[in-house]
Order: structure tokens, then sequence, then C-alpha cells
């Protein structure tokens, strides 16, 4: 049988070898292989970089055998072999315990594989993976551009070269094998080239300029292909109606906004407007609301979710956190007054009720809360994950609203869209603004709304770097700056990246969106922990302060509390992880100090700065960081102090993340067929992409004259392959 992209790699490699490549980098068929594309290029003379290698760092470098010094140990049995390893300028030190290594003679050329370690000072590979450049591939490796594959464990890059390399020269002809999937006819307009020399290219280039063309038609592919998906979920979702919620002249909706204690803005009233006629319609409401922390997207939602109820439906509020969701559901019930306690004693009879669920409830309440929302006595429902589970259903749910979108994956949206007897209106919301290729890609499928303005009267937030390394005395004023706050009547947090005390894997960083990888690994101490340092505080800097400590391990009911307790001015400080990063109000709150403030990512510093966002007082900022200021990570620091600006932010953080995580889990690596396509720099080639994959799918026939576009859209999202097709 001839190979095909579908072709398992277990028929062309090695057993063993296929079974780890599926294990460890999930590449399963000729295609996966194909398509792991090289992670860069080595070329004569980079080792030189190395000073800009972390510990802890795991690298592949070319360079030559210098110097090779086999000798016993002083304190310990046995003997051990340093080489010393350089390319010109820069040299390293590999070291190797009780091994001989007869190959390792000066001169030869190699690469070198392995983590970064330490040895008085000077950076050295322990027990480093190496391939000598000799023999057989003696041709591979006289190119001036090696490449350099993801590898893993026991992967090496140089085993994926070699079985990249059986495929390009696969006897029944490479250009056979690979079909290309795009049309001709785009393909000659956008003048890419075709794919057989576009993976030839990326595996095996010559020069820069075959590199660049190779990853240009390599990122169209990608393009169009996600475009195509979307498209394709776009005509579906409106080919099946939902159903329409006009504003009706209810009880609920009148009682809201009678209730606000406060004008609309008028980026709210406009917004208002564009949902209501939204919900008025058949055709489901994908719309995403995005504003700045503390713009007062809450109310738009809650005037919406009044209009549904009003209408007959049912509306869901999904929240990232049990915090969140109780705060919501407290609001929102003190907002209704007895309009929200339909039923009880006190309750209007034509009010609705509002319900909360979340993980931490006991049995009763959840069955009892899960019975009113199953048989349509709760128009409302608030509440975490645990609105996703199954057993979880509604009468009429006619509007999911998801808060804090950037906390969920696409996944769970529709978990909870999927609950509705008929496709729900969707509005997500989110502070992280959502720079327009990324609204295009991952959020293909949203129309978006935006509030630019702040409610009137807010102080700001002013923030500041305190690098300890450099000025220690910084982080005494800091406290001093926290007592004075609290002397003025207002209240503080400080946050750590980490609980405490117990180890292992429940001690991870709390929900952290976690900093770019800048090195890291080993060497590094752990992050700071919430107990230690609210014991130090409470002995130290803070004594006689009201302190407090708040993060997940807690049980939910004593989490509630302290929440409570914070809201109603008991504590003065409250020393906590990211559980407060979201959507947290308490308006008296005006100074935030995030410690260790370099382990969090750029969105969730500006999410926490927002809590101290909240009243008419000017809010502080303190991120306390022991990267030296001129690093980059000190830099990004400097940078989040510096702006305010959400879409400045986001544009930063998308910098310094990797797509995957942009993308969010649902859509990373793999699964999205995203490698090369850069959300950032591809703007052009994705809108391009977009317009390509819309005029491709209004043809009567879809996708059904493409079959190569339609297998690789198919391997995109294997399980909705069936419906692909049926549309197609
Ligand atoms: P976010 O957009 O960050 O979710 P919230 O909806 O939590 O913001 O609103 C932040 C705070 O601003 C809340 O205390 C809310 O009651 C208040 N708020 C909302 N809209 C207005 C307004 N138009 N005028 C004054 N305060 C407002
Ligand atoms: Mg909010």
């Amino acid at each position: 049988m001839p190979l095909t992209m579908e072709t398992p790699l277990s028929r062309v490699l090695g057993a063993k070898t296929a079974s780890v490549m599926a294990e460890q980098l999930n590449l399963q068929t000729v295609r996966d292989l194909l398509r792991h594309y090289p992670r860069r290029y080595a070329t004569r003379g980079e080792i030189a970089r190395l000073d800009d290698l972390q510990v802890g760092d795991r690298v592949t470098v070319l360079a030559q055998v210098r110097r090779v010094n086999t000798r016993q140990m002083r304190n310990r049995r046995g003997f051990m072999t340093e080489v010393t390893v350089g390319d010109g300028a820069g040299s390293m030190q590999l070291v190797f315990f009780n091994r001989k290594h007869g190959q390792l003679r000066e001169g030869a050329w190699g690469l070198f594989a392995g983590t970064v370690g330490e040895y008085k000072r000077a950076k050295q590979f322990a027990h480093p993976d190496f391939h000598l450049i000799t023999g057989d591939d003696d041709e591979d490796w006289a190119r001036a551009l090696i490449p350099i594959y993801p590898a893993s464990k026991d992967v090496s890059s140089w085993v994926i070269q070699r079985s990249v390399k059986l495929l390009l020269d696969s006897s029944g002809g490479f250009g056979d094998l690979v079909q290309d999937p795009l049309p001709d006819e785009l393909r000659e307009r956008h003048g890419l080239p075709w794919l057989a020399a576009a993976l030839l290219d990326i595996h095996r280039p010559t020069s820069w300029g075959d590199v660049e063309q190779a990853r240009h038609r390599l990122k169209w592919d990608e393009a169009l292909v996600l475009q195509l998906t979307l498209a394709a979920r776009r005509r579906a979702s409106a080919l099946e109606p939902g159903i329409a919620r006009p504003r009706a002249a209810g009880a609920l909706l009148d009682a809201v906004d009678s209730a606000l204690p406060f004008d609309l803005t008028e980026g709210q009233r406009a917004v208002g407007e564009e949902l209501a006629a939204e919900l008025a319609q058949e055709q489901p409401m994908h719309r995403l609301l995005q504003g700045e922390v503390g713009s007062g997207k809450t109310v738009v939602a809650l005037r919406a979710m009044a209009q549904v109820v009003d209408a007959g439906g049912q509306a869901a509020l999904l929240a990232p956190t049990e915090v969140l969701a109780s705060q919501h559901a407290r609001g929102i019930r003190e907002l209704l007054g007895p309009l929200g306690r339909a039923g009880e004693l006190d309750g209007a009879p034509d009010g609705t009720r509002v319900v909360l669920l979340t993980g931490s409830q006991k049995a009763a309440a959840r069955r009892e809360a899960r019975a009113d929302v199953a048989e349509g006595r709760a128009g409302i429902v608030v509440g975490t994950h645990a609105l996703l589970q199954e057993g979880v259903e509604f009468a009429d749910l006619g509007l999911v609203v998801i808060d804090e979108q950037h906390r969920f994956g696409v996944e769970q949206r529709d978990a909870l869209r999927a609950k509705g007897n008929r496709p729900p209106h969707v509005l997500v919301m989110t502070a992280t603004p959502i720079p327009r290729t990324v609204a295009m890609t991952v959020y293909g499928d949203l129309e978006i709304s935006t509030l630019r303005q702040l409610p009137s009267g807010r102080g700001g937030v002013a923030s500041s770097v305190v690098p300890t390394a450099e000025k220690p005395a910084w982080l005494d004023r800091a406290w001093a700056r926290v007592r004075e706050e609290i002397a003025a009547g207002r209240q503080a947090y400080v946050v750590c990246p980490r609980i405490g005390e117990e180890t292992g894997p429940d001690d991870e960083p709390e929900d952290a969106d976690g900093a770019p990888e800048d090195g890291g690994g080993a060497g590094r101490r752990p992050p700071l922990a919430v107990l230690d340092v609210a014991e130090l505080l409470r002995s130290g800097p803070l004594a006689g302060l009201r302190l407090e400590v708040l993060h997940g391990r807690l049980p939910a009911e004593e989490k509630e509390a302290r929440m409570r307790a914070f809201a109603a001015r008991e504590i003065d400080v409250l020393v906590a992880t990211t559980v407060v990063e979201v959507g947290v109000d308490v308006p008296n709150a005006t100074v935030m100090v995030v410690m260790d403030a370099d382990r969090f990512g750029v969105s969730q510093l500006h999410q926490l700065r927002g809590r101290v966002a909240r009243g008419k007082h000017q809010g502080l900022c303190l991120l306390v960081s022991d990267a030296p200021t001129a690093s980059a990570t000190g830099q990004r620091l400097a940078a989040v102090a510096a702006t305010s600006d959400g879409f400045e932010l986001a544009r930063l953080d998308l910098e310094t993340r990797r797509e995957g995580d942009v993308l969010g889990a649902a859509q990373s690596g793999s699964r999205s067929g995203v490698r090369l396509l850069s959300l950032l720099e591809d703007e052009e080639l994705i809108a391009q992409a977009r317009a390509e994959a819309t005029a491709l799918l209004e043809t009567q026939r879809g996708l059904a004259d493409h079959p190569g576009l339609a297998a690789e859209v198919a391997a995109l999202a294997t399980d909705e392959r069936a419906e692909w097709l049926e549309k197609a």
C-alpha cells in the first residue's frame, strides 16, 4: 500500500520509535510527523547565545568538541569525564560520570542536548544526549541550517530528523505522498508554493529564504483550515434557530432599572440596546462584551438576564470561582429584593428565584437548587463549573452569560449552551481585551461590544514596581503605605502565588495563568506563599492590623465568610492567592501588594490590580519582585506598571505568552493545528484566509470539490468529521 498522510507511523518507523513518538509527542500519522516542524535551525557560531540560557532550560546546541578530560573523582568512587565544546566565541562544559564516550574526540562536531545546570557559577550540561556528525548523514549535517525539532525525553531532535528524512526520501516519491489541499486557483492567486515544496523546505532548507517561503505557505494552511472550521460552525448555528426573547413590559427589568443606585453610563446604555435588540431575534445572539475591569459589565448582563426572564425564559450566569459566583448571586438578590424571592414568605408572587449552584454546596441544598432550575422556578441561575455538570437541567434556558471568559474554554461555553432545548442566546464577558486577530480566530463566531468608559467618579490606580533585589528599602516603604491607607480607613490586599505549608501537587501555584517561560525550573526558590507571608506580616510590618488569609484550600463557607467580613470592613488586610483575581468587588480596598509579581502573567496582574480601582479613592498597586529591573521580566513588570490600557497590555501579554496559551487548552497545540501561525504577526494573512473560507463555503457545493481541504478540516477535529461531511 502506498504511503498516505493517514498512514500510521508504526508502518513507517521502527515499532519502538513510533510508540514513543506517539506517547511523548502525540505524533501518530505521517501527517503528524510532516507537520511537526523544526522549532528553529541551528547554525554554526551560535553558542555565544548560551549566555542567555537559564538554569533549567532544555536546549539543543550545535558545537565542536574542544577538549576531553577524564579523571578519578576525589570524594567519590569512579571517574568523571569533562568535555568542553565550543563554536567560535562561546564554549560550554559537558559532564559525564562513570561513562566512557570514546567517540567524543577533539575536533568532532555534534548536536548536544540537555538541561542547563550550573557548577561553580559556570553553565554546564550533565549527561547530555549527543549525536556526532559523521558517517551516513554527512550530507544532512553539512548543511548551513540544521533543523532543531521540539523533542521529548526519549525522542531527540535528530531521531525526528532521521524519521522525517525517511518520509522525504520515500521511494514512492514525496510529491505523490503529499496531495496539495489548496485549490490551485487560490494557491496561485496568493502566490504560494506547492505543499510538497513547502514541506521539503521547512524540514530541509538550504537558505533562510526557503524557510520564510515555506512558513508562509504552511501558515496559510493553518489559517484556512481554522477559518473553515469556524465558518462552518457559524453556518451551522445560523441554521438552527433559537427563541426570541423580546423586551416585555415585565416586572424584573423595570425592577432592576429602578433599583440601580446609579445612572448607567452611556456605553452601558448603548450596549444594553444592542443586546435587547438581538435577544428579540430568533437567531441566537453570540456576543462578546469586553470592557476594562470595573467598567460595569455585570449590570449590563443582569439587564439582559432580566429581559429573558420577563419573556418567560431562564438565564444562567457562569463564573470562574465560588467567591465570584456567590458575590454575583448576593448582588443580584439584593438588587431584586422581594422580586428575587418568589415563593418565599416575603417574596413577590410575580417575581422569580435567584439560585446559586456551586461544587461545595451540601447535597440537600444542591438538590433543592437543581429542582428549582429544572422545574423553572428559578429564573436566574448563578454558578461555577457545577452548572455544567450532567444532571443540571433547565426548564427553558434562554440566555447563557459567561463571566471572565478567559477562564473558560470554548468547550465549557458549549456545554452550557447545550443545556437549552433550543440554542440559547450567549453573552460572554471579558476584561482582557481581545486583539482583532484573536477575535477572528478563537472567537470566530462572536460579535464584539466594548465598554470603553469607566463609571465616573473612579479614582483610578497608580502602579509601581518594588524591585527588592536593587531597592530592598522600598519594601518597608510599601508596608508603611499599607499602614497609612488603613489608618485612613481603607483596606488592603496582599497577593502571593502559592498557598503554602502543604507541599505536593496541591500546592501548585493556585490557578496561575502562569508567567511566560523565562527559565525557571531547577535552582529557583519556590514562590512566596500566603501562609508564610501572612505570618511574617502579622509579627512584623503589619503587626496589630486585622489580617486574614484567603485561598482555595479553605472550605467554601469559610471563604465566603471571610470575603463577607472583608466587605464589611471587619478585616484590614487580606493575604490571598489569585482567588481575588476576578471580579471581587470591595470598593473600600485601595492598596494591593503583589508578592513575586514576576510569577504572574500580564493579564493576571492587570486583573488583580482591578480589585483596587473599584471606588472613588485612588488605588495603589505595588508589584514586588526580585527580578532585576533590566531583565526581560523586570521590563514586563515595568510595562504593566506604566500603562492601565487593557488593549496595550493584551498585546504585551500576547507577545510574552505562547500562542497555545492564548488559544486556550481546548484549541492549543496539535488540536488547533496552529503551529506556525502567530495571532499577533499574521493579522493580514488571517483576514485573507477568513475571506477565502467564507467564500468557499458560500458556494453551492461547499468543500465537495476540495476533498483535500475537507480532509484537513476533518483531521483538525476528528470528532466533527461526520457532522462536517454532512454539511459540506
Ligand atoms: P466589571 O466590568 O469589572 O465586571 P462590575 O460590573 O463589577 O465591573 O462593576 C464595578 C463596580 O461599578 C460595581 O460596584 C458596580 O456596582 C459599579 N457600577 C457599575 N455601573 C456603574 C455606573 N454606571 N455608575 C456607577 N457605578 C457603577
Ligand atoms: Mg466582573
